[in-house]
């Protein structure tokens, strides 16, 4: 079986200055690959460059083939058929990709329709209610009918998980997902995360500066350090024999 998603030497430069220098990796169906990297070495723009969402400012350049299609190429329409369909992002700082003044129900409503277009209200509703439950908010019911200020940052957090889950992504893109919550919120954020990779049948590529943080999810890691991965290998291989002394010096300084 061909790798769900491969990328294929994979640059991105703003205005003319490179930030990420010929990457390649693969993702397997139902895999989780970690990408770690200190802040500024990549990451985000990798992670944006798979869903086309970089800014008119970025040439980006390489392969990216997903389910045999090459997203770089693919007309607008069809990569309009992937975002939030079958590939689904969510990010550091939950109250950006909220609207503050919507109900949080709408919003995940939308997330689905936006998709599924001429659905009946019941199952909107139905939808909605399940993807919350999904990701264990508390009285679904009641809370639909909530504004995103309600709700803690963690909380925030599953909504947007239950926004990216709802049509059922082959592919989830977890961009620092635990970064701005503190600590036993990270903890919660990442043990939802496990347990979905566990009950659904998703691939992920999982982001953070954080190789501790990554180490507990993923399958195999990427190093990431000034725009090139310098190694990836399976987590436990990285861990008992890193090979570049970046990943050493990553290994050296977790806790
Ligand atoms: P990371 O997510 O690993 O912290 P980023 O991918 O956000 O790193 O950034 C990589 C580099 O690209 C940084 O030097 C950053 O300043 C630069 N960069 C990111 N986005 C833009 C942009 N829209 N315009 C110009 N430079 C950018
Ligand atoms: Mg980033």
């Amino acid at each position: 079986m061909p790798p769900l998603l491969q990328v294929e030497n994979l640059s991105i430069a703003f205005n003319n200055t490179p930030v990420v220098h010929n990457i390649s990796f693969a993702i397997n169906a139902g895999e989780t690959l970690g990408l770690v990297g200190e802040s500024g070495s990549g990451k985000s723009a990798t992670s944006l460059a798979l869903l086309r969402l970089l800014s008119q400012s970025a040439q980006t350049t390489g392969n990216i083939t997903f389910s045999n299609e090459n997203l770089l190429t693919l007309p607008e329409e069809g990569m309009r058929r992937h975002r939030g369909r079958s590939i689904a992002m969510i990010f550091q700082e939950p109250m950006i990709a909220l609207n503050p003044v919507m109900k949080v129900g709408t919003q995940i409503a939308e997330a689905y329709t936006a998709h599924h277009p001429g659905e009946s209200r019941n199952m909107i509703k139905t939808k909605v209610l399940e993807a919350m439950l999904a990701v264990a908010l508390p009285e679904p019911e009641r809370r639909v009918y909530d504004y995103p200020h309600q709700f803690s940052g963690g909380q925030r957090q599953r909504i947007l998980i239950a926004m990216a889950l709802i049509n059922r992504p082959q592919l989830l893109i977890a961009d620092e997902p635990t970064t701005a919550l503190d600590v036993t919120v990270q903890a919660q954020i990442l043990n939802l995360l496990k347990e979905i990779r566990r009950t659904h049948d998703l691939a992920m590529l999982f982001i953070s500066h954080d190789l501790a943080v990554v180490s507990q999810i993923a399958d195999r890691v990427a190093v990431m350090q000034k725009g090139r991965i310098v190694e990836l290998a399976p987590t436990e291989t990285l861990f008992r024999n890193p090979q570049h002394p970046y990943t050493r010096k990553l290994l050296a300084s977790a806790p």
